[in-house]
C-alpha cells in the first residue's frame, strides 16, 4: 500500500470511501510519520493518539459517511484552539498546566464533520511573533531545512502540514501567521474574511484583527476545510451571515480574464533575491498564460506596520490581563500580597515577546497618548482599507510575497525584534483591511527553500480567491516533498 500520510485531504476522503483502506490505517499512518519526523521539526505541543486512534475505531465501526465533509480525516490545530480535557497552551508557560473545559467551534464543527484531531501544534506565545521562537516550549523547526525557521505564528501548523505529519490543519492569522509560515513551509494557507469563523474557544490575541483558518497543500483543500468552519455561531456575534458557497471544488479562474494588482509598496527592487527570483519566474508563467498583471498603489502601507503594532499591541494588552495567576493556569505561590502575585505571575508566566507588547499596548492607550497613538492608529487602518478597496477595483486580486525572505535560520532575528516587525508589512495590511487571503508556493529557491506568493480577495469573496488560487496552482509547480 502507499504511504498513506501522503494523500491529501482529497485523495484520502476518495480512499475512505472507496473502502481501500480504513480510518485506523490513514489515522495510524500519520501518526507513524508525525512520530519519525516529531524529533526534527517538533511541530506539535500535544500528541492526541490514544483519543484519534479510538475515534478512528468507531468511525471504522460505523462505515463512511456521506453526509460528513471530513469523514476519517486526520488534522492537526494550532494549541489556541480550546479542545475539550486536552491541554491548551497558546505557547506560554502561563497556560502550561490549562486544560480545555469546553470545545472551540471550530474543533467542534470539524469533529462532528467527522475530522480526526490527531495533535495540537506549536506557536509563538499568545500567537506573538514570525518564527514560532517565541513559544514557551521551543521552536519549531522547518521541514524543508531544520536549521531554519517554519515561519509563525502558525509555524507548528504549517511545518505539521509540510512534513506529512496530517493533510490539514487549522491555524490563526492576525498579522500573517497562516499565510506567512505557509509560504515558508511550502503549503497552502488560507486567511478568511474576518468574521467568517467562530472565534469562540479560541485564545485571543488582537480581537479586532484574529481570524482561523486552514493550511493544506492543495487549493481545494482549504476551500473544503473552511466550508465546515464558517458561518454563523450563536457563541460569537462577530461572525458573518451571509451565504457561503460550496468551496471544495474550486474551478480554475479563466487565466485571460484574470487581473492581478501588484502592489509597488510590496515589490521593492531590493527584495531578497532568492524570493525575487522565485516570483520572478512565477509571474513570468502568469504573463504566458496571459494573467493581466497591473501596477496599483497602496501609499498608506508606509504606516502600515506602526499602526497595526499600536491596534494589535493595545488589544493584546486588555486580552492578556485575564492571565493574573487568579483564574488561570500558572500562579506564583511566594507572593506576599495581591500586587506582588500579579507581578510575579506574569514576570515569570509570561514571555518576553508578550511582555513587551503589553507594555507597548498598555503605554498607547494610556490616558496621555491615546490619541497621539491609538487614534492616529485607527485612522491610518481606515485610509489602508480605503487603499485596497481602490486598488481591487482596478484588479480581481492582489498579489503580493508571502514573506519578504525565505525561512531564515533559527536565532537571527532574537534581538532584533523590529525587524521582524518591519517583516509583516507584506502580510498585516490584509488584516487592516479585513479580507480574505491565500498564500500557496510559487517554486524552491536555489538553496532549496519554499517561497509562496499570496493573493488579497475581496471582503466575502473566497470563491472567487480559491478559484483565482486554483489556476495560479495549475500554473506554479508542484512542492517536492522535504527530505525528512
Ligand atoms: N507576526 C505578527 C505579530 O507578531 C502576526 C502574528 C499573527 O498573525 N498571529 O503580530
Amino acid at each position: 500500500m502507499t504511504e498513506l500520510w501522503r494523500l491529501n485531504l482529497t485523495q484520502a476522503s476518495r480512499g475512505l470511501k472507496n473502502r481501500d483502506f480504513t480510518v485506523t490505517e490513514l489515522v495510524g499512518s500519520c501518526l507513524d510519520r508525525l512520530k519519525a519526523t516529531e524529533p526534527t521539526v517538533a511541530a506539535c505541543l500535544a500528541v492526541l493518539e490514544e483519543r484519534a486512534l479510538e475515534r478512528a475505531k468507531e468511525l471504522d465501526g460505523q462505515g463512511f459517511d456521506e453526509s460528513k465533509e471530513l469523514w476519517g480525516l486526520p488534522l492537526t490545530v494550532k494549541d489556541v484552539f480550546c479542545l475539550k480535557g486536552a491541554p491548551t497552551t497558546a505557547g506560554s508557560r502561563e497556560l502550561a498546566n490549562y486544560r480545555s473545559a469546553y470545545e472551540a467551534t471550530v474543533v467542534r464543527r470539524l469533529k462532528s464533520a467527522g475530522a480526526v484531531i490527531i495533535a495540537k501544534t506549536n506557536c509563538d506565545e499568545f500567537a506573538m511573533g514570525s518564527s514560532t521562537e517565541f513559544s514557551a516550549f521551543g521552536p519549531t523547526k522547518n521541514p524543508h531545512d531544520p536549521q531554519r525557521v517554519p515561519g509563525g505564528s502558525s509555524g507548528g501548523a504549517a511545518a505539521s502540514v509540510a512534513a506529512g505529519q496530517a493533510p490539514g490543519a487549522f491555524g490563526t492569522d492576525t498579522g500573517g501567521s497562516i499565510r506567512q509560515p505557509a509560504g515558508l513551509c511550502g503549503c497552502v494557507g488560507l486567511k478568511p474574511t474576518y468574521g467568517r469563523v467562530s472565534r469562540y474557544g479560541v485564545v485571543a490575541y488582537a480581537s479586532s484583527l484574529d481570524q482561523a483558518g486552514p493550511l493544506a497543500r492543495t487549493v481545494a483543500d482549504c476551500g473544503r476545510l473552511l466550508g465546515v468552519v464558517a458561518g454563523p455561531d450563536e457563541r460569537d456575534s462577530t461572525v458573518s451571515t451571509a451565504a457561503l458557497p460550496d468551496l471544495k471544488n474550486p474551478v480554475p479562474w479563466d487565466p485571460k480574464d484574470l487581473v492581478l494588482g501588484l502592489p509597488t509598496q510590496l515589490w521593492p527592487s531590493d527584495l531578497d533575491p532568492g524570493v525575487a527570483k522565485v516570483l520572478g519566474e512565477a509571474k513570468a508563467r502568469l504573463a504566458e498564460a496571459k494573467v493581466k498583471l497591473v501596477e496599483v498603489d497602496l501609499p498608506s502601507l508606509k504606516y502600515a506596520v506602526a499602526a497595526y503594532y499600536i491596534l494589535a499591541t493595545a488589544e493584546a494588552s486588555t486580552n492578556l490581563a485575564r492571565y493574573d495567576g487568579v483564574r488561570y493556569g500558572f500562579r506564583q505561590p511566594e507572593a506576599r500580597d495581591l500586587l506582588e502575585l500579579y507581578a510575579a505571575t506574569r514576570q515569570i508566566g509570561l514571555g518576553p515577546e508578550a511582555r513587551r507588547r503589553i507594555l507597548l499596548g498598555t503605554f498607547v492607550l494610556s490616558s496621555g497618548f491615546y490619541e497621539a497613538y491609538f487614534r492616529k492608529a485607527a485612522q491610518v487602518r481606515r485610509l489602508v482599507f480605503q487603499d485596497v478597496q481602490k486598488a481591487l477595483t482596478e484588479c480581481h486580486f492582489i498579489l503580493a510575497p508571502a514573506s519578504s525572505l525565505p525561512a531564515w535560520p533559527l536565532g537571527s532575528f532574537l534581538d532584533d525584534p523590529l525587524t521582524v516587525y518591519l517583516m509583516d508589512l507584506m502580510t498585516l495590511p490584509l488584516n487592516l483591511h479585513g479580507g480574505p487571503g491565500l498564500s500557496l508556493p510559487a517554486g524552491l529557491s536555489d538553496g532549496g527553500l519554499p517561497v509562496g506568493a499570496q493573493l488579497w480577495g475581496r471582503t466575502l469573496d473566497e470563491e472567487g480567491l480559491l478559484s483565482a488560487g486554483a489556476l495560479l496552482e495549475k500554473l506554479w509547480p508542484p512542492m517536492p516533498w522535504p527530505n525528512l
